[in-house]
């Protein structure tokens, strides 16, 4: 079927994951706030999913939100926080635009990243004061993978911005980084299911103990009155089957994805004149490969490769497919004709060797025809 490359838009959900689920939109369907069999089998499912959650992201059972989506989950962080306790928000240029969108709805202050795409971290304590109440720094980048310094970013605010809590997005972490260590001193967390082999439409918010935050969705007062809404009960599930076996096959994933994509990565930049790499690899997630090639217009590259079999994409999702260049390679310094002949080729737990030997054969061939 081609090589697919874009695990960072989404991943093929885990078999485990898949069977975790079904039972929960067949026999076991009941709604988990009743009282009755039905009900209180449905809430016993999602009692052991929360406390599965909660293990593997390094927080208690009564710390972790369900919601909608990662997107639901960074507006419950930013809106919610921003709506209890007022006071400015604070986030860094290179974020999903789940984040960026919402601190600048807030009115927010955003901080510049340096050409490798790590935060700038005397920008960042320049933004921080007394008056800040939430500070919000991805844990890995969803476009070049850059994987932030969190310890630090947590250590700083709360030297300068001591009543603020800090909000970590690690929605494309979870396959790659131990989120549980990493994100440790983060007060808020936001994880989202289908970016590791879990369903589309659930995700999770870390809320710590003490952490307080108004909800964003009104209504039955589920979730501890944190987020309404009758539980998606079988995605739920599903996630927390996913997070396990992700968890679980974490270490040798990472070594076998970083690999390929170093093959990948090296083998594109030395069959391609003038490619170049974007971000530094050190401070990247195993499976980010993310390139330019000068002279070509990466939407028409990527027309040529989806005729081919491979399937990558220009930046994030929700990104591609709009003229705008992509506001993560704007902030790193490249120019509008740089992060236009971006592609972004993402690996992910399942990827082989045959993707990357179709890649390597489909990929300069298709830069050669655009330049030719
Ligand atoms: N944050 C990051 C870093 C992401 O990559 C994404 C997904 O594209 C999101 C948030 C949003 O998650 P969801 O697709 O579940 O709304």
């Amino acid at each position: 079927m081609g090589a697919y490359l874009d695990h960072a838009a989404t991943t093929p959900m885990r078999p485990e994951a898949v069977a975790a689920m079904l039972p929960f939109l067949t026999e076991r369907f009941g709604n988990p706030s009743g009282v009755h069999a039905v009900a209180r089998a449905a809430r016993r499912a999602m009692d052991d999913a929360r406390e599965s959650v909660a293990a593997d992201l390094g927080a208690r059972p009564a710390e972790v939100v369900f919601t909608g989506s990662g997107t639901e989950a960074d507006n419950l962080a930013l809106v919610g926080v921003h709506s209890r306790r007022g006071g400015a928000v604070v986030c860094t240029a290179v974020e999903h635009h789940a984040v960026l969108e919402t601190c600048r709805a807030l009115g927010g202050r955003v901080v510049p990243v340096r050409a490798d795409g790590q935060l700038d971290l005397d920008a960042l304590a320049d933004a921080l004061d007394p008056t800040v109440s939430v500070v919000s720094v991805m844990l890995a980048n969803n476009e070049v993978g850059t994987v932030q310094p969190l310890a630090e970013v947590v250590a700083l605010t709360r030297e300068r911005a001591p009543d603020a809590l800090v909000h970590t997005d690690a929605v494309q972490a979870v396959p790659w980084l131990d989120v549980a260590s990493l994100a440790g001193g983060a007060d808020l967390l936001a994880v989202s299911a289908h970016k590791f082999g879990g369903p589309k439409g659930v995700g999770a918010l870390v809320v710590r103990q003490g952490a307080q935050l108004d909800p964003i969705i009104h209504g039955g007062g589920q979730e501890r009155d944190r987020r309404s809404g009758t539980h998606n009960v079988a995605g739920i599930v599903a996630m927390a089957a996913a997070l396990r076996v992700t968890a679980a096959a974490r270490p040798e994933v990472v070594t076998s994805v970083g690999r390929l994509r170093d093959r990948l990565a090296d083998g594109l930049l030395a069959a391609v004149p003038g490619a170049q790499e974007t971000g530094s690899r050190q401070h990247k997630v195993a499976g980010n490969c993310h390139l330019r090639f000068p002279g070509v217009e990466s939407e028409a590259l990527l027309v040529l490769l989806d005729e081919a079999g491979v399937f990558a994409s220009a930046g994030s999702a929700c990104a591609s497919g709009a003229l705008e260049p992509s506001h993560v390679l704007v902030a790193m310094g490249l120019s509008a004709a740089e992060a236009g002949s971006s592609v972004r080729l993402s690996l992910g737990a399942g990827s082989t060797q045959g993707d990357v030997d179709l890649a390597l054969e489909v990929v300069p061939k298709a830069v050669a025809d655009l330049r030719g």
